[in-house]
């Protein structure tokens, strides 16, 4: 990948951290985004530099239109034409019933994983077309094949991207770009702990099921990033429009 450049929002911490990793250690110049957490971001910009990679890292909350205008121009002026775009950052749902959800976190959850993946799209339409291959991966969620209650602004969100990233892929496959989702169950990052403790019987953290989850293990940040990177890569040159689960073929813990 070292013609690539990529743009992975939410690359501080978690998912996306792992994947801005993979994708430096496979050769593309990487531009992340965070929103609060700039020490982490830093450190993710400071792995990839020490392991010889170039990266930078743009304070922007996706779900603020004129932030990610601001993320979009920045990350050009700073590595060129972005090529990969990884629309990774999320946030979780309080897990409340429809009748105790407000409006307003239906309104901030589609924001951040519908909205902001859309309009980042649409700015860089033309830097992805403009090479001999452009890529746009969504990170998505097994939620959406199962839609369990007490989930609704996040499983709706999830549904949502998916369904615009396989309206997208139709639209784009004739200027050569290709867009893929990679849907997870259970992570293990900061959310995927928070999750875990909150609905699945865990202690203190999502490894305290490792045990009783496939293959003896919760699924790991890098899972996702391998799976994103073989997305980008020549191997998957004639795949588009395609939902990879990484979720040890089973759609949620135990199911
Ligand atoms: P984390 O909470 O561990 O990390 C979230 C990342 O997104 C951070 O980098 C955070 O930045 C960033 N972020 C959050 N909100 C915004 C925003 N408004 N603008 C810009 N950046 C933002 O989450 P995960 O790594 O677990 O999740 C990554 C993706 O994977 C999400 O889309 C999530 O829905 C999805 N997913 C996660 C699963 C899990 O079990 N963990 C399962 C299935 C899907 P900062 O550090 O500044 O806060």
């Amino acid at each position: 990948m070292h013609d690539r450049t990529a743009l992975i929002t939410g690359g501080s911490r978690g998912i996306g951290r792992a994947i801005a990793l993979e994708l430096a250690r496979a050769g593309a110049d990487v531009a992340i985004t965070y929103r609060r957490d700039e020490a982490a971001a830093r450190e993710t910009v400071a792995q990839i530099e020490r392991a010889g990679g170039r990266s930078v890292a743009v304070q922007a909350d996706v779900s603020q239109r004129t932030d990610n205008e601001r993320s979009v121009a920045e990350a050009r002026a700073a590595l060129g034409t972005i090529d990969l775009l990884v629309c990774n950052a999320g946030i979780a749902s309080r897990g409340r019933s429809v009748e105790h959800s407000e409006l307003d976190e239906f309104e901030r959850v589609m924001g951040v994983h519908v909205l902001g993946a859309v309009q980042l799209c649409k700015l860089l339409l033309d830097d992805l077309r403009a090479g001999p291959r452009g890529d746009v991966i969504l990170i998505g969620s097994v939620l959406t094949q199962l839609l369990p209650p007490n989930s609704a602004p996040y499983a709706m969100a999830k549904a949502a991207e998916e369904a615009f990233a396989m309206m997208l892929a139709k639209e784009e496959r004739a200027n050569g770009i290709h867009v893929n989702v990679v849907a997870p169950g259970l992570v293990a990052t900061d959310m995927g702990d928070r999750l875990a403790v909150a609905t699945m019987g865990a202690t203190e953290q999502a490894a305290d099921l490792d045990a009783v989850s496939p293959f003896g293990r919760v699924c790991r940040p890098e899972d996702v990033a391998n799976a994103v990177r073989f997305l980008a890569s020549e191997d998957a040159g004639y795949i588009t429009g395609h939902r990879l689960a990484v979720d040890g073929g089973g759609a949620w813990q135990g199911g």
